[in-house]
Formats: C-alpha cells, structure tokens, sequence
C-alpha cells in the first residue's frame, strides 16, 4: 500500500502511476484545492522572455500528451501560440536563436513567431477524470495519513507550512481573469508579458500576475486591474470580466520539479512551477520507476 498526500496535478499523475505499476493507492487531499484548480493550463513549448525552450519539453510533452489522452480526447486543446514581438531588440533575440527553435516555428510575420506544440489542458476537468480513474483502479481517499513515508504532493501549501516547510522557495502568487469578449473571434493563444487563451464562446482566460509577498491574500483589485491593463495590449475590443482567481505557483528552483526523500517522513514530490502540466505526468513516471518498481502486474488502465 502506498499512500500519497494531495491530489493536485502532481498527486493525481502519481496515483495512477502507482496505480498503473500495481500498487494500491490511498490518498489524503485535505480539500481545500491548490493552484491546479486555478492553473490556466497552458502549455507553450517556448515560453519566457529568452526564447528559451523549456528543458526536454519535447520528451516530456510526448509522455504527458499521452497520459492526458488516455484520460479523454477533450482534456488538451492544442492551439497555434502567437508570441508578438516586444520590440525590435526581441526580435533580434529571436533572430539569434531561430536555429534553435525551428522545430516550433509555424510562421514568422511582422507581428510576431507563431508556434506550434502548444495548447491549453483543461484542469479542474483533469482533476476531475483523475478522481474517478483513481476509484475506477480501486483507489481510496481516506481523512487522515495512516502511513509511515507517505509520498508529500502538497503544492505550495506543502512548502509554506507543514512537514516540507523548512525547504527554501520562491512561490509566486498568480491571479487569471476569465473574460467575455463579444465578436473577437480570435482562435490563437496570444503570448507577450502575459498571455490570452481562447476557451470558446466568446470568452478568454487571461492572465497572469506574478507576486512574491502576501501569497495568501486571493484575488485582489490590484490583480484584476494589472489584468485588464494587460489585456488591453492585446486588443482595444470591450469585454467583461467573468470570473477573478488567485493562486499559488509551487517554485522551488525555477520551475524544475524537486524530489526529496527525508528519513521518517518520506517524499515531496513538489516545485512543478508555471510548467505543471508538461513535466508533471513523466516526473510521477520516472519516480514510480525507480522508486516503486512494478509490483503486481499492470492491472490497471
Ligand atoms: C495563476 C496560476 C496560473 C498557472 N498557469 C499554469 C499554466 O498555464 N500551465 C502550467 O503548466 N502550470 C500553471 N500553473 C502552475 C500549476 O498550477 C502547478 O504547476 C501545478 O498545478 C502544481 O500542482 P501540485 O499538485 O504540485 O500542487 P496543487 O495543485 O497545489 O495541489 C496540492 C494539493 O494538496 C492538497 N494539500 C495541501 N496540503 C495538504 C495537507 N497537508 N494534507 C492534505 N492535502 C493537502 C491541496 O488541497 C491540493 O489539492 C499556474 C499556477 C497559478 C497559480
């Protein structure tokens, strides 16, 4: 039996890993819900000032595409990511990488580089179908930890308080607006200092900002107005604002995921960032296979 601690995004890919290499799985998530209920979901190969393409993005895309699939054609939409330039110093940095980067490059304009690979994962409805796999598998949420070495996938809430608290992190508190936008029709992610993300019917989730003091403090009028001053760099078109959420991105070093054993505790599997939804699914893989190897036959789905 092993039990895992949270059902964020990176509790519920390592469940069912664990699940997937035969092992019975409890899980205690204390309900509250992290930043993966907040998370925009996007997924942008390239992403960042330095058109730097972000570490195995290709090998790690590859094992999450799959796993995300296997939990319903609907969870990923991919999209064209429309990064416009900044300015003609951008674009002369991109110009001195374009080597790098042609394999995601769709088109290159006067507006900006278009690139391919990209696309938004749904994932409150993620959590959702992880949930009802993980039962369908034979798997047990249960209120209180009963294990010795349970595996910690607390999010940020892990790294403020409770038994991973003393590892040094720079979380950074993010707040997303999801607006109306009569007529816009614009079927592209757009991506420059922030970024805008078509999810049908006229509405678009934009977003996001970047805090690193008052974590805690939800969405705030000073975050729902930096959004809107944000997305009005991106058209002059009038809109409402929908819906206003604030969370917590779990970063430790960047947004490279950290894995610590502690001798009486157990692991944390924790700092996935503002790139969850790309590394999260091979992490949980890699870690079940050198951490619990196959037990009983892969009698699950
Ligand atoms: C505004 C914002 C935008 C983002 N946009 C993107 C994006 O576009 N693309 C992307 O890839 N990533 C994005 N992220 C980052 C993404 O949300 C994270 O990388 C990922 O969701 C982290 O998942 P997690 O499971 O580690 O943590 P969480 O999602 O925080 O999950 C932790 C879970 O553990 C539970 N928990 C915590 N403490 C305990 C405890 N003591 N006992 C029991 N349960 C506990 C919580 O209730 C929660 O369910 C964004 C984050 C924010 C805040």
């Amino acid at each position: 039996m092993v039990e895992v601690i949270g059902f964020g995004l990176t509790g519920a890919c390592l469940a069912l890993e664990l699940q997937k290499a035969g092992h019975r799985v409890t899980v205690v998530d204390d309900g509250v819900g992290g930043s993966t209920l907040v998370a925009a979901g996007l997924v942008n190969p390239v992403a960042g000032r330095n058109f730097q393409p972000s570490p195995e993005v290709n090998e790690a895309w590859k094992v999450a595409e799959e796993f995300y699939r296997d939990l319903g054609e609907d969870l990923f939409t991919p999209l064209p990511i429309l990064r416009l330039w900044r300015d003609e110093k951008d674009r002369a940095k991109f110009d001195k990488k374009r080597d790098l980067l042609e394999g995601w490059i769709e088109k290159v304009d006067e507006k900006g580089v278009t690139w391919r690979g990209g696309g938004w994962l749904n994932c409150p409805l993620f959590l959702e179908r992880a949930r009802a796999r993980f039962l369908e598998n034979g798997g047990e949420f249960i209120e209180r930890s009963m294990a010795v070495g349970p595996i910690y996938c607390t999010g940020a809430a892990g790294l403020l308080r409770g038994e991973f608290a003393d590892v040094i992190h720079r979380s950074a508190k993010g707040e997303i607006l999801t607006m109306r936008v009569p007529g816009w029709n614009e079927s592209r992610i757009l991506n420059r200092n922030g970024w805008v993300i078509p999810i049908g019917e006229d509405c678009y989730r934009v977003g996001a900002t970047y805090e690193w003091d008052e974590l805690e403090s939800g969405p705030t009028d000073e975050g729902r107005a930096k959004v809107c001053r944000l997305f009005e760099t991106f058209t002059d078109r009038e809109y409402e604002v929908l819906d206003h959420v604030a969370g917590i991105r779990p970063i430790i070093n960047r947004s490279e995921p950290v894995v610590l054993h502690q001798a009486g505790l157990g692991w944390m599997i924790n700092g996935l960032g503002s790139k969850g939804v790309i590394y999260a699914p091979r992490l949980a893989e890699q870690f079940v296979t050198h951490q619990y190897p196959h037990s009983r036959g892969r009698d699950a789905h």
